[in-house]
């Protein structure tokens, strides 16, 4: 069964009998209080009668004042003991039907004590009640239609949002775009949320989509370059490199260049390729000093470049060892790369945030170029970069990993004086 008509029978249904039960209280409850008030009139009747029997004499009409508390529609019994004494009543006989009594001991004239019983026919009353029935039985079946129709615009309510967002999707499916839902900016339903979150979702698998795309394309394009130099040096080798040591070495020596900056490259790809979004990331407290003093060694280990440290304040920051320290050797790479002199490594502090500043005498970086220098595969063009081997791929990663530990990262530079990239560290971590 279609979920539209379960809410339309499921409401109907429900609703009717809501009103039925209702109808029935309203029912029994009026038929309980209609019968309790002629009970309690009988009553007062019956109590008023006593007391005046009991101030009568010989000579009052008794006939006239029984009929003065005769109830309407009803009938005076009075009997000593089983005997019936004397009776008043509306009509001449009692009419059939439904009735109530009240008895009670009274007086008599003459002194005597009788029971006197006070009758009251309820045909009015059972004549209203049926009335009453029949009201509720047609307010009932002509309120049925407004609840049919009710149930039937609350189903079409809750599944029209829910039809046009799997329209969505199937649309999304066949035409394979990433289709989004209409909807307002701000407020909204329940349904409306759903849309907004179903919207949120589609733009980030095109987003991933889009990366995708613009990574595949730019590393093929990327490695296009290094195999079309090994294919073309491995060609010559096979021409003349038997005959000329010197094109061999040459073509070699080209080859095993090509080979090991494509080699980075991959390495670098797949590291590009990680989901930095879900990078696990432990913040911790890190004694800042002789964690850059590590880092800086470590670099003059592999490098034999001269690394000076020097940390003003703070002495702690909150940050990701292992990951704030792949950061920095990329930069620190950088540094080396594009440099002869000494490269410094500076640490300060402002209200916000710890800043760690690498600096380096090289050869500085045209002031147009520092907008892209974060691009995936962005390089300063030019013959300076051969010679580096550099693919263009570390700071695209250094910017994605300092995204991750909430560090921006300001780059200056001066054409033939040096570079300095600067982190800007937040103090309670990112926000
Ligand atoms: P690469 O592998 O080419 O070094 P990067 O993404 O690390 O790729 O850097 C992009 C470009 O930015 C480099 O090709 C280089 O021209 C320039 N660059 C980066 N760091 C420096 C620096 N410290 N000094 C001068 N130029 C730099």
């Amino acid at each position: 069964m279609r979920l539209k008509t379960k809410i339309h029978l499921l409401t109907t249904l429900l609703m009717l009998v809501i009103l039925m039960a209702t109808n029935s209280g309203i029912y029994f409850l009026y038929e309980k209080f209609t019968y309790n008030t002629e009970y309690n009139q009988l009553q007062t009747r019956a109590n008023d009668l006593s007391s005046t029997l009991s101030q009568l004499n010989a000579q009052t009409n008794l006939q006239q004042v029984l009929r003065a508390y005769m109830p309407t529609e009803g009938a005076i019994y009075i009997y000593e003991g089983e005997r019936l004494k004397t009776k008043v009543q509306a009509s001449l006989e009692m009419p059939e039907g439904p009735s109530i009594t009240y008895k009670m001991p009274a007086i008599w004239i003459d002194g005597t004590v009788v029971d006197i019983t006070l009758q009251q026919s309820t045909e009015g009353v059972k004549r209203t009640l049926d009335l009453l029935k029949v009201i509720l039985v047609v307010v009932s079946v002509i309120a049925t239609i407004p609840i049919f129709l009710a149930s039937l615009a609350l189903g079409r309510l809750i599944l029209l949002p829910l039809e046009r967002l799997n329209a969505t999707m199937r649309k999304s499916a066949t035409t394979g775009n990433y289709e989004k839902m209409e909807i307002k900016e701000k407020g909204g339903d329940e349904l409306t949320n759903i849309n907004r979150t179903f919207n949120m979702m589609m733009e980030k698998l095109e987003q991933h989509y889009q990366k995708q795309q613009e990574f595949v394309s730019n590393a093929s394009h990327e490695l296009k370059t290094p195999i079309t130099v090994i294919e073309s040096y491995a060609k010559l080798l096979l021409r003349r490199g038997f005959d000329n040591r010197e094109v061999a070495q040459e073509s070699l020596q080209a080859i095993a260049n090509e080979s090991s900056r494509m080699h980075d490259m991959v390495l670098q790809l797949l590291e590009l390729a990680k989901n930095t979004e879900h990078l696990d990331v432990h913040f911790e407290q890190l004694e800042l000093a002789p964690f850059l003093n590590k880092v800086a060694s470590q670099m003059q280990q592999a490098y034999h470049r001269t690394f000076i440290v020097e940390v003003e304040v703070p002495r702690f920051i909150y940050s990701d060892e292992k990951i704030l320290k792949q950061l920095l050797f990329i930069l620190l790479d950088n540094a080396r790369k594009y440099s002869e002199d000494e490269i410094r490594i500076l640490a300060t502090e402002t209200t916000n945030d710890v800043r760690i500043t690498i600096q380096d005498f090289g050869m500085g970086i045209p002031a147009e170029h520092i907008p892209h220098l974060f691009e995936r595969f962005y390089r300063v063009t030019g013959d300076r970069n051969r010679k580096t081997g550099g693919s263009g791929l570390g700071l695209a990663i250094a910017h994605e990993i300092a995204e991750q530990l909430g560090i921006t990262i300001v780059v200056k530079s001066t054409l033939g004086e040096g570079s300095s990239f600067t982190l800007c560290i937040p103090k309670e971590g990112p926000q």
